[in-house]
């Protein structure tokens, strides 16, 4: 192991899941608050949110650092759908787009019975091609990182977005502030962090799974595990089904039962991650003000890639 070592081993199995030799590495920093961290196997690159500066930026493993798109209204959460088009939420504009393959953008959601979306937070999507987004009020608590205003949803809702047809479902409404989501490797269970002690600490600071039905509702809720250091924040699942969670001190890794296998610390606190790199073996770390990176023996489960 490392002098300084980032692994926090809490149960045996942690173990089989990292290489003792390898650091964390700090690929950039000057962000405020870096988010949405999204794959591009075919580009070789990472692209992420700065969300209170108004941009993306792209990292690619030899080129350093340059903008994706400023301004981004606020984007916070991206990934890509089935064609491996980006599909990101926008706090700025309350709403959920693709950004189409010659670079136009497309408006998948932006209200919902006929009122405004909250501030959509983060997104995936299913093999299906169904997308399924959380919409907290982090976007319009302040000026910050999108624009004060009063929410008019009634709800904080998980929703699932048909975009053959364009129907938009409300999957789960009784979340205090739903925030990352993420599938089973088989897509038979949903994932999703309830962050709502960020703004109240009695609340909610832990991961809910549900049992996904044919049709796409949802059923089995239970809690799935509890974060002990700050909040959960984007999750994801690696293909043997372990849960990895943003949290204060770094990322957390659960076993499918729930269990917390370990944590890779980290020196900010961490908002996002994501698999990547060319064999998906990649972690990459949106925490606070930097991008930072590990290898694990382990890869990302599913989709985006
Ligand atoms: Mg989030």
């Amino acid at each position: 192991m490392l002098q300084n070592s980032p692994y926090e081993v809490h149960d045996p199995r942690f173990k089989t899941l990292f290489i003792g030799s390898i650091a964390l590495e700090e690929l950039y920093t000057g962000c405020r608050w870096a988010e949405g961290p999204v794959w591009f196997s075919d580009a070789q690159q990472l692209v992420w949110s700065d969300i209170p500066n108004q941009r993306m930026l792209r990292w690619v493993p030899d080129g350093g650092v340059s903008v994706f798109r400023a301004p981004s209204n606020f984007t916070n959460g991206n990934t890509r759908d089935r064609e491996g088009r980006l599909i990101s939420c926008e706090h700025g504009t309350r709403r959920v787009t693709r950004t189409e393959t010659d670079g136009a953008i497309t408006v998948l959601a932006d209200g919902y019975q006929g009122k405004p979306l909250n501030s959509p937070n983060d997104v995936v999507v299913r093999s299906d091609g169904t997308i399924w987004f959380t919409d907290p009020t982090y976007g319009i608590l302040s000026d910050y990182e999108g624009y004060q205003s009063e929410p008019e949803q009634p709800t904080r809702n998980v929703f699932r977005l048909d975009p053959g047809t364009g129907s938009l479902s409300v999957v789960v409404s009784d979340f205090v502030q739903p925030n990352g989501l993420a599938f089973s490797p088989d897509e038979t269970k949903l994932y999703v962090a309830d962050s709502g002690a960020s703004h109240d600490e009695t609340a909610a600071r832990h991961i809910r799974v549900f049992d996904i039905r044919g049709d796409g509702t949802v059923s089995g809720d239970r809690i799935f595990c509890d974060i002990d250091t700050g909040i959960p924040d984007g999750i994801r699942v690696d293909v043997h089904g372990n849960v990895w969670s943003s949290a204060a001190d770094g990322v957390h890794c659960f076993s499918p039962d729930g269990t917390l296998l370990g944590k890779i610390k980290v020196p900010q606190t961490v908002a996002n991650l994501t698999f990547g790199g060319p064999r998906r073996n990649r972690l990459f770390i949106t925490a606070t003000q930097s991008l930072y990176a590990i290898y694990l023996t382990t890869t990302g489960a599913t989709w985006p890639r």
